[in-house]
């Protein structure tokens, strides 16, 4: 059987922590589509295209990955696609209760489709794309913390 999972997210920027749950999620998953979240009310530091070609840039070693993007509803997506399965990852309790309530949510529209969390690693738990945000602004050397693609795009946007 060919499982397609969608991993949807903002992904502003993608980073070492989404890279991980993305090349775990492979042992589970044959083949996965980066959904990249367009939701008119959200600011963002980078376009959709630029968030795409990060991701693209970045996990192009792994062609069983392919990534998209949509201004609609994830589940929609993952209905037109024909995806079994929605990843999302979790660093600590406080991301449970946003998930938890996103999940009933998904669930309310199709209960068919799943969502399996992942636990974010111990050296990832404290990455998220605001963190890398506020660490450059503050000059901080974020390389050890993104992939190579975003580190050179976070330098042009400074
Ligand atoms: P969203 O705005 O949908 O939360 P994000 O790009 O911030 O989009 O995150 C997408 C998913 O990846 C979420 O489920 C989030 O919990 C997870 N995630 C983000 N950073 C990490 C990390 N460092 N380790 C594990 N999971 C993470």
């Amino acid at each position: 059987m060919n499982v397609l999972a969608i991993y949807p997210g903002s992904f502003d920027p993608i980073t070492n922590g989404h890279i991980d749950i993305v090349k775990r999620a492979l042992r589970v998953f044959d083949k996965i589509i980066i959904l990249v979240a367009v939701n008119p009310g959200k600011k963002y530091l980078f376009s959709v295209e630029e968030r795409v070609q990060m991701i693209k840039d970045s996990l192009k070693e792994y062609p069983q990955v392919s990534v998209d993007s949509t201004s609609g509803l994830t589940v929609h997506y993952a209905q037109k696609v024909g995806a079994n399965a929605m990843i999302r990852g979790l660093r600590a309790a406080t991301d449970f209760e946003y998930e938890f309530q996103m999940n009933n949510a998904n669930v309310f529209i199709d209960k068919q489709i799943e969502s399996i969390f992942f636990m974010a690693k111990h050296e990832f738990m404290f990455i998220s794309s605001s963190t890398i945000k506020e660490m450059v602004a503050g000059g901080i050397d974020v390389s050890k913390l993104v992939p190579a693609p975003v580190y050179t795009m976070l330098k042009e946007h400074q």
